[in-house]
């Protein structure tokens, strides 16, 4: 994008049109704003291209007040009988009764020669 400040306002406010042209480059815009957008454009002193900017600088900048302080929600504890049987670990089986991450640090021990860490789980009680 040219202008990243661009805002409807200041094409609403403009007296005449500006000749420069905007190259818009892989942005999709769904077909039923072209119509909205070519009557803008014959109505305001404003290129296609100019409104499209304006619209997604408007909806970037919506987005970004709307989305302050969201944080992606949290996930589930993961229920006791498919936790991971290595003491302390929370995270989920896939394999052996252990998680990913314990799974493929016995794996490597093993295929090293070395001996297996967390072959058998600390207790059976899981
Ligand atoms: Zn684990």
């Amino acid at each position: 994008m040219r202008d990243p400040d661009l805002r409807l306002d200041e094409l609403l406010q403009r007296g005449r049109r500006r000749t420069e042209n905007l190259k818009l480059l892989n942005v999709k815009v769904p077909s039923s704003m072209l119509d909205r957008i070519d009557r803008l454009a014959t109505l305001l002193p404003a290129t296609k291209g100019e409104i499209v900017v304006a619209l997604l600088n408007e909806g970037l900048l919506t987005a970004e007040k709307e989305l302050q302080g969201w944080r992606p929600p949290t996930k589930p504890p993961v229920p006791k009988e498919r936790r991971c049987t290595v003491k302390g670990c929370e995270r989920e089986r896939v394999a052996k009764g252990l998680c990913a991450t314990h799974y493929q640090a016995q794996r490597r021990a093993l295929m090293a020669g070395k001996p297996a860490p967390i072959l058998v789980p600390e207790n059976g009680t899981q």
